[in-house]
């Protein structure tokens, strides 16, 4: 740990966890607890708690928990460290840079910020180099018709088709191998050779909200493949939280937005003046990107291109994006794959057209429902009527379902009433099915099987639960935290991971004389973290909660440690050494 605990207490006594919650989601007041929707899963009733009087988090649902800290990490997708920083930074508190949890120096976010800017010019100049770039200008204004303008505008380059020439150029601005291996730019081969990732492809910065170049897409010329080559996740750069040309759309987008499959895509509809653009980066959208669109826009008309694939990854952005409560819609770019060749054939005022008469996602779906069966056939007609009652019954709103069954009701000559029931026995069905998984979720967590944070709890349930005792016990009061340290090791406990967690615990507490779980989180994932809320959340809700209980745990769990000991293989040696005597 390399904050020290007076700068972790210091910010947490700033940022009270009621605070920094309700900062992101809508909290009520129940008893002494807040409640409200979980924002880690989708739910209707809302199972996610805020603790004050231990400045703690859980949610009944999912199974998220922690501390003030905890809860930036999920909800901005952050290490331990940039948490710590921002909600520093929130509170006017100071901390120096250069800091790492486990201690080493690490490779920070303003490092490859700088490099990828550096980069980022290496490319550009690749592109307008004479003999060099020839290739990719030829591709960018020959072939997709970009002006040098635009070009400019979203900073394209080009990554030469050499395994060195960036990793040279970069060496002689001063980075090491292993920034650039950390930064994504270069990959590590064999006998640690470092080489450059990108090569041979027209190079997308991506660049954040705050003007940083945060990643680089990739793409290749021709058909060979991958035809897209993302930057993975780095110190500086999370995928599934950024969305291509947000810096520029940001500012045009308070009505709509538009959600392309590609760079390209973008790219083409920013030059038709299309400026509130958009592309998730080479992969579906997730729900992180999807909370990103509802926090700049109230609507977004999904463009994807008319294949399969685009259609597939369409039902998903519907889905999610409907989730966070954005308006959603669709357009489809008759007559060309995608909205650049549509624009290119048909010219900005049609593609205009096409936003003004987008399609809801019941109405893009009754059509291509209708597109793929005969109604006049009998069969057919039964066929597509269970598809599209399928459809209504994903609406979560009675309303909706209603104004969607009357429309359907009229396409299709049927009655409501039996629409309405076809419907509801849809609904009843998935109900059941959730439950019966929810309940099996349950069963498995509390039988301890699948547990992926402490796989050892299933073959040691009784041992489990009293050492979970014991941690919660002690993180309650510290009368606890004092007793619990003074008898027991960490070989009194059974599980590896209570292991951890004691000894973490029992380290902090000798060099600080006091503990908090803002102070261990360096050294366990959140979902860990999440773990210790719990055993400190379950104690809380229990009415004995005293020394006595504490004291008969601990024995309790010696023993179970001795049960063990005996059917160990060094005590049957022992056994058999006596018999022999
Ligand atoms: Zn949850």
């Amino acid at each position: 740990m390399n904050i020290s605990p007076e700068i972790i207490e210091d910010i947490k006594f700033r940022n009270n966890i009621e605070n920094v919650v309700s900062s992101y989601i809508t909290l009520k007041r129940a008893g002494s607890n807040f409640n409200g929707s979980c924002p880690f899963h989708s739910e209707k009733t809302p199972s996610f708690t805020v603790f004050p009087a231990t400045q703690s988090f859980y949610c009944f649902g999912c199974g998220a928990g922690g501390d003030a800290i905890t809860f930036v990490m999920r909800m901005e997708n952050l290490d331990y460290i940039s948490a710590i920083r921002l909600l520093a930074s929130r509170s006017g508190i100071n901390i120096p840079e250069n800091i790492s949890s486990n201690g080493k120096k690490e490779v920070g976010r303003q490092r490859i910020l700088d490099m990828n800017k550096e980069a980022a010019r290496f490319f550009r100049d690749a592109l307008f180099d004479e003999k060099v770039g020839k290739i990719a200008r030829d591709y960018l204004i020959e072939k997709r018709q970009l002006s040098p303008s635009v070009i400019k505008h979203f900073g394209l380059g080009y990554a030469p088709n050499n395994f060195g020439a960036l990793h040279d150029h970069l060496k002689k601005a001063g980075y090491t191998d292993e920034e650039m291996v950390v930064g994504f730019l270069c990959g590590k081969g064999k006998n640690n050779s470092v080489y450059d990732y990108f090569r041979n492809r027209v190079m997308f910065p991506i660049i954040d909200v705050s003007g940083n170049i945060v990643a680089f897409g990739g793409r290749v010329m021709d058909n060979s493949e991958p035809k897209y080559l993302n930057t993975s996740d780095t110190p500086a750069f999370k995928k599934s939280k950024n969305l291509f040309a947000l810096n520029y759309a940001k500012n045009h987008c308070e009505n709509t937005m538009i959600l392309c499959e590609g760079y390209m895509d973008v790219i083409a509809l920013h030059s038709a003046g299309f400026e509130n653009a958009v592309a998730t980066l080479g992969t579906a959208i997730t729900s992180e990107q999807a909370r990103i669109f509802s926090r700049y826009t109230k609507k977004v008309v999904i463009s994807y291109d008319s294949d399969q694939a685009g259609q597939r990854a369409a039902d998903k952005a519907f889905r999610l994006l409907q989730e966070v409560g954005v308006d959603v819609k669709i357009l489809k770019t008759e007559g060309a794959k995608d909205p650049d060749e549509f624009i290119k054939k048909f010219g900005k005022e049609k593609f205009s057209a096409l936003i003004d008469n987008s399609k809801t996602r019941f109405e893009f779906e009754t059509d291509k429902i209708l597109a793929k069966y005969n109604i006049n056939d009998m069969n057919e007609k039964i066929k597509a009527s269970n598809e599209l009652c399928a459809v209504i019954a994903t609406y979560p709103s009675e309303i909706e379902r209603e104004l969607y069954i009357r429309k359907m009701s009229k396409i299709f000559e049927l009655p409501t009433q039996s629409i309405q029931r076809d419907i509801s026995a849809i609904i009843k069905r998935k109900n059941k099915s959730q439950k019966a998984s929810l309940m099996n979720d349950v069963y498995r967590t509390r039988s301890g099987i699948g547990d992926r944070i402490n796989p050892e709890s299933a073959s040691n349930l009784g041992a489990n639960k009293k050492e979970e005792a014991i941690i919660g016990l002690m993180l309650l009061k510290d009368e606890h935290m004092k007793l619990g340290l003074e008898k027991l090791s960490t070989n009194d406990f059974v599980t590896s991971f209570c292991k951890r967690v004691f000894e973490s615990i029992s380290n902090i507490y000798k060099e600080c004389g006091k503990f908090d779980i803002g102070y261990i989180q360096g050294d366990f994932t959140v979902d860990e973290t999440a773990r210790i809320t719990k055993m400190l959340t379950e104690r809380e809700s229990l009415s004995i909660n005293d020394t006595k209980t504490l004291e008969e745990l601990i024995s309790s769990l010696k023993e179970e440690k001795n049960k063990d000991d005996e059917d160990s293989f060094d005590s049957i040696l022992k056994a058999i050494e006596k018999k022999k005597k």
